[in-house]
């Protein structure tokens, strides 16, 4: 039924007016109860590549029939799934790890085609991240065991974690892979079932994982949807039988979400945007900051939530930082995101670059000075954005206030300590920001008072167990490491007398 399927869906011909990609993949199902189907309707969506705008393939443009059917399918498989030990699900994930291991080169390769992710810098890394994931989810399956506790000497508490059945999950188009991994592994070893919808724009790299977790899963537990956010999206949010939505994306579609959650007291767990301060103190090691920093530029071409953005730097080391930044912006290669060189691929799409190219616009109005950058780089095709360095920025600028997700940097010079801290803290996000200092307790001083869900100290690096999320706009609830296992669980006490 399965082969058939697909064989029969790869067959159809194409009906786009795009150019068809040298590295075109056909049409890729969706999966739902265990079938890769076509959408209800007869669908489909092409996937057009950033860095050539040729068509990669098709998927489903899936509706409300079909997250209807991925639903009914998630509820049927969670009494099954959920009775599983959790030792015995976490061992079908160490299976799934081991299978996608000879499948990384590839699948990060598609990655790259469909996202235009470098694929030395960060798709490899993406897919790497995914069976680590899997593997480190398998490992602590189970570890939240519940706890005893004495009320009196007559009667006894048992607090427990329970699963909250069908999980809804949708995902952007920037990190997929990570992302998706993120919220299958979890939800999933506690032992939920998930209706996973995927990004429009980046869907393909994520169905080829599907594709090998769907080998050793039973039928439902795990059902991918594609199709864009107004329709299946909307249909997944608003059905009655999805317990929890864990949604990472944009603050704007997040706030809707959260109204339509809100009125049935579905759970949530918010992973959104972010606008990150990079405090640069008077005592900074410049060369790391510097390498820090140009993280914006460098990964995922600025777009990822988590990127210092918003450079935050003490007079007597402005001018120095400045002039290092610009260097190392100018020394990025961006290019075809599968060269082996290329440090900075494609954005996303054409009106994602159109974007990106008006905040620097509107620096430029407002009166920063763009000392990196700027320009469109003179490629023939594909949407390329040279990295950008925004200098004497004022933090009431719309270019310091809001998410560009591209690679532009702002800086913001600072006289006091107090007036770095202040200045990081104004602003409506709070994801990550992050402190440059020799003095360790000093940046850990400074740490403590910035009202961010997470800070890195002299490093953008992020860790499998550490916590994330957002503090404000940046996102309600904590997920990465064993604040996941809770994300996908709810506690119930069982009273008795002892
Ligand atoms: P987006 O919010 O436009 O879309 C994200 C997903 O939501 C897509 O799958 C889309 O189809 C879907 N969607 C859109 N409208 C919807 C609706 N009304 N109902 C239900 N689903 C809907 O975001 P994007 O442009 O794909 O991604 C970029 C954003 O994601 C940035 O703001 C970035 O900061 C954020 N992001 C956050 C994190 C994090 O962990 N905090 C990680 C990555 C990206």
């Amino acid at each position: 039924m399965y082969k058939r399927q697909f064989l029969g869906t790869i067959m159809i011909t194409q009906q786009t007016t795009a150019p068809q990609s040298e590295h075109h993949v056909g049409d890729t199902p969706m999966l739902i109860a265990g079938e890769w189907t076509e959408a209800a309707d007869g669908r489909w969506i092409d996937v057009e590549s950033p860095r050539d705008r040729t068509v990669l393939g098709r998927v489903p443009r899936g509706g409300a029939e079909d997250v209807e059917r991925a639903v009914t399918a998630a509820a049927r498989a969670f009494p099954g799934w959920r009775e599983l030990r959790p030792r015995d699900r976490g061992d079908l994930f160490r299976r799934i790890a081991d299978a996608l291991e000879p499948e990384q080169e590839r699948i990060a390769r598609l990655l790259s085609l469909e996202n235009g992710n470098a694929i030395r810098t960060q798709s490899r890394g993406e897919m790497q991240f995914v069976v680590d994931a899997f593997r480190y989810f398998a490992g602590v399956a189970g570890e939240t065991k519940g706890e005893s506790i004495p009320l009196n000497s007559l009667v006894l508490d048992y607090s427990r974690r329970e699963p909250l059945g069908v999980v809804g999950a949708i995902v952007p188009w920037n990190a997929p892979l990570m992302l998706s991994a993120l919220k299958i592994a979890p939800a999933l070893v506690s032992g939920n079932t998930l209706v996973l919808k995927l990004a429009e724009d980046a869907p393909l790299a994520v169905l080829a994982v599907a594709r090998i977790c769907q080998e050793y899963l039973p039928e439902g537990v795990l059902n991918v949807i594609t199709g864009y956010g107004t329709e299946a999206g909307e249909a997944l949010t608003s059905h009655p039988a999805v317990a929890k939505l864990s949604f990472t994306g944009s603050t704007a579609v997040g706030r809707r979400i959260a109204e339509v959650c809100g009125r049935e007291m579905k759970r949530q767990l918010m992973e959104l945007g972010g606008k990150g301060a990079a405090l640069v103190l008077d005592d900074a090691d410049i060369p790391s900051a510097v390498s820090g920093i140009g993280t914006t530029f460098s990964f995922y071409s600025g777009q990822i939530c988590t990127a210092p953005t918003r450079v935050l730097a003490h007079r007597s080391v402005y001018d120095r930082l400045v002039e290092q930044l610009a260097a190392y912006a100018g020394r990025l290669k961006v290019g075809d995101p599968r060269e082996p060189d290329t440090v900075v691929g494609p954005v996303i799409s054409a009106a994602h670059r159109d974007r990106v190219e008006s905040y620097v616009e509107l620096g430029r109005k407002e009166g920063a000075v763009v000392v990196a950058g700027g320009e469109r780089p003179p490629l023939a095709t594909g949407f390329y954005i040279a990295p950008t360095l925004l200098a004497d920025c004022t933090n009431d600028m719309r270019v310091a206030r809001e998410e560009i997700f591209g690679p532009v940097v702002c800086v913001i010079p600072f006289e006091e300590e107090e007036e770095g801290i202040a200045l990081a803290n104004d602003t409506d996000y709070g994801l990550i920001d992050y402190v440059w200092s020799r003095d360790v307790a000093r940046a850990f001083r400074v740490a403590r008072r910035l009202r961010a869900g997470g800070v890195g100290v002299n490093t953008v690096g992020r860790n499998m167990e550490a916590p994330f999320g957002g503090f404000k706009k940046s996102g309600v609830g904590r997920d990465v490491g064993s604040y996941a296992l809770h994300a996908y669980s709810e506690v119930q006490s069982i009273v008795w007398p002892g």
